[in-house]
């Protein structure tokens, strides 16, 4: 045996264990799942984790920052795959539609520090790039600043980050309206030439259903309105609130058919499409917000919000 390989053996066993404990340094002191573990940018990642942990929120670091963060909520009881009742704490965390593919870190969060980390991995994804050409009036919709335009504005943010205490919907959500045809997806990179000859760029926060006016407009799934009632750049809107944290918004609409304040079920009438605000025609404008973030409504559609039973079966296998 030569010496390298004899200093090879001694030195690997040291490197390995230095590894593991690195590793089980990070890892949760708790039972918890997270589904998916692979979610592509504008995913929503569920986590849930023992009721008696102590977890507060859950934070998506990326490349060491925080992306975003999400508070935890009590789910009610459920008969576990290895019998007995196990309530847990369940956070909706949103990966942006901007988050670079690769390895990420979701750290479990209590009142006073960190619980540990769950690793994940961003997957790769491309999104679609347009460009849209705005007449004057929604030239001045975009760009004039208004004292009206941003008190709406910071009243929306109030409401998106807000992280409220009830649960309505833990399914999967259904499409607002019957039509399948889209003018816009979630993620589209937009490029808005304005009247005046200058650009700016977004990203669509949602999906555009081309529907004409008039079309029936339903809730997507059980919950309660949060807002209901004209705003300058988004029309006649309609947000509903679905768990803590997760709102579904309804833009542009012709005529609202819900109050504030009122509880909807799955395919509850919320009011007809048109093409108040800024619109270039009449559509559909559907957006999903987790924690503040535009999330895939696709990914909604996809899979339940909170699959209780795979979430305890990951828990307790
Ligand atoms: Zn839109």
């Amino acid at each position: 045996m030569s010496k390298n390989i004899r200093l090879r053996f001694f030195i690997l066993p040291f490197v390995y264990l230095l590894l593991t404990l690195t590793v089980n340094a990070q890892t949760l002191p708790a039972r918890y799942a997270v589904i998916p573990e692979n979610p592509r940018p504008g995913e929503p990642v569920t986590i849930g984790i023992s009721a008696n942990a102590g977890a507060k929120s859950a934070a998506l670091i990326v490349e060491g920052k925080r992306l975003t963060r999400a508070a935890f909520f009590p789910v009610p009881a459920e008969s576990a795959p290895n019998g007995g009742q196990q309530p847990f704490m369940a956070a909706v965390l949103a990966v942006p539609a901007t988050a670079k593919p690769g390895s990420a870190v979701i750290v479990v969060e209590t009142a006073t520090g960190n619980l540990g980390e769950i690793a994940i991995t961003i997957t790769g994804r491309e999104f679609i790039s347009e460009v849209i050409e705005l007449n004057p009036v929604l030239t001045g919709i975009r760009t004039e600043p208004d004292p009206q335009k941003t008190a709406e504005a910071d009243h929306l943010w109030s409401i998106l980050n807000r992280s409220g205490a009830d649960s309505y919907h833990f399914g999967a959500f259904s499409p607002p309206v019957s039509s399948t045809r889209r003018t816009s997806f979630f993620g589209d990179r937009r490029v808005y030439k304005y009247s005046n000859g200058r650009s700016d760029v977004s990203i669509h926060a949602g999906i555009d259903y081309g529907v004409p006016k008039g079309t029936e407009v339903t809730a997507c799934g059980q919950g309660r309105v949060v807002l209901a009632r004209n705003r300058i750049v988004t029309g006649n809107s309609v947000i509903i609130e679905h768990l803590p944290g997760v709102y579904s918004l309804y833009y542009h609409l012709d005529k609202i058919e819900v109050t504030e304040g009122a509880l909807v079920d799955s395919g509850s009438l919320l009011g007809l499409s048109g093409a108040t605000g800024l619109a270039t025609g009449p559509h559909l404008h559907w957006e999903i917000r987790v924690s503040g973030e535009n999330t895939d409504p696709d990914a909604f559609i996809a899979r339940p919000i909170l699959d209780k039973e795979t979430i305890l079966g990951k828990m307790y296998p």
